[in-house]
């Protein structure tokens, strides 16, 4: 594969090619702890021990790497433990500027165990210039954000954080979860570092709990890998294998999940049970220019809002037959879940209507069956 070739054959060939024990096509899984010596302290292959690096891993943490356009990929047991693994690269008294609509799991890990370790942080809304501004102090060293949002899908220009960020002499760390290298790469855009929870839109299937930091500076590289090592929350070469196999299919899903989401958010616009349709890729978006510029396509998240709140919100997520009623997001399958009471219920009440997470709010992961149907389900739920 060639250096410069193109996102779709980048996902199916960066970081592999046929094993040189048996020349076979696909990555084998390597399921082994340890390797053999041919020398006390003299690797075969570079590698003694699996916490340290596994061959399906390194392959996996290459293929990401190229899709993210970045020189760097390393792996984690869960997308929570990426940001762990950010995190481990402050000091007690260090301050980090956080997004006010960050995924609950990132909150939680900020507010509940960092905190008490003496690392602050400022929740801002980043999507104003003067507020975001306003979060940083002499002590920051980070900036971390999601763009797109859970569940507002509200754009943080990513441009200006990273213009924000080295002003304050801070690293820019983007969650890139909803998005994918698909729809935006946030090193090209000054990002520092790029993570995932490669369990939603990366793994695909609903079938991998994985996350993956990358990036193109080879000093943080080697204090990732090095806490990566250190703290020990790595995948398993299975899962490795298994996320290997779902970013073969990356563009493909995401062509699909653009398109139904599209077809659906105009259907829900235009629907007289719904007192707002929120999609980047609507006119009506607020931020529909932002969106044009720094993503190449919306997503497959929608959030709506349903008139008659809690009672009617809770019907139709009683009442859909293709949709689950289920957390998480990015698999093939559609899902519908209620933040208030469903993934978002560890976030204060005043902080969630303050972020516009209504009682009748609903979000949407659009999968990739067929759009009639998914909008005939929608549409017998609403009514
Ligand atoms: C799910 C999610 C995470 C956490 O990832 P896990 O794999 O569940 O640990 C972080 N950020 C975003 C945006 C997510 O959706």
């Amino acid at each position: 594969m060639k250096e410069n070739s193109k996102f779709g054959t980048r996902a199916i060939h960066a970081g592999q090619s046929p094993d040189s024990a048996t020349g076979a096509i696909m990555t084998p899984v390597y399921q082994t702890s340890t390797y053999a010596q041919s020398s006390p302290g003299k690797f075969i292959k570079n590698y003694d021990y699996s916490r340290s690096a596994n061959p399906t891993r390194t392959a996996l943490e290459a293929n990401i790497a190229s899709l993210e356009g970045g020189s760097y990929g390393i792996a984690f047991s869960s997308g929570c433990a990426a940001l762990d693994a950010t995190l481990h690269l402050l000091s007690a008294g260090d301050h980090v500027v956080l997004g006010d609509d960050v995924y609950g799991g990132t909150f939680r890990l900020f507010e509940m165990v960092y905190k008490q370790l003496g690392i602050n942080y400022t929740m801002v809304d980043m999507t104003d210039r003067a507020s975001f501004e306003a979060g940083f102090n002499k002590q920051t060293k980070l900036v971390w954000l999601e763009t797109p949002t859970n569940p507002m899908l509200k754009l943080i220009d990513i441009g200006l954080a990273s213009e924000l960020a080295k002003k304050h002499g801070a690293l820019l760390a983007v969650d890139n979860t909803f998005a994918t290298p698909y729809l935006q790469t946030p090193l090209a855009l000054g990002a520092d570092i790029v993570s995932h929870s490669s369990t939603k839109y990366i793994g695909g299937h609903s079938d991998v709990v994985g996350g993956v930091l990358v990036t193109n500076s080879s000093e943080l590289a080697d204090k990732l890998h090095y806490i990566q090592n250190a703290v020990g929350a790595v995948p398993a070469p299975w899962d490795c294998f298994l996320l290997l196999r779902s970013t073969k299919t990356l563009h493909v899903r995401m062509k699909q999940h653009c398109e139904n989401a599209r077809q659906i958010a105009s259907f829900l616009e235009g629907h007289s049970e719904v007192e707002k349709a929120i999609y980047p890729g609507l006119e009506s978006f607020p931020q529909h220019g932002l969106a044009k510029e720094q993503m190449k396509d919306f997503g497959g998240m929608i959030s709506m809002i349903v008139r008659g709140g809690l009672p009617k919100a809770k019907s139709v997520l009683e009442k859909v037959k293709i949709f689950s009623c289920a957390e998480s997001l990015g698999g093939v399958e559609s899902l519908i879940e209620h933040p208030a009471i469903m993934t978002h219920a560890t976030i204060p009440k005043a902080q969630r209507e303050a972020l516009g997470i209504a009682d009748g709010l609903i979000r949407l992961s659009v999968g990739i069956e067929d759009v009639d149907d998914l909008i005939q389900d929608l549409s017998q739920a609403l009514a």
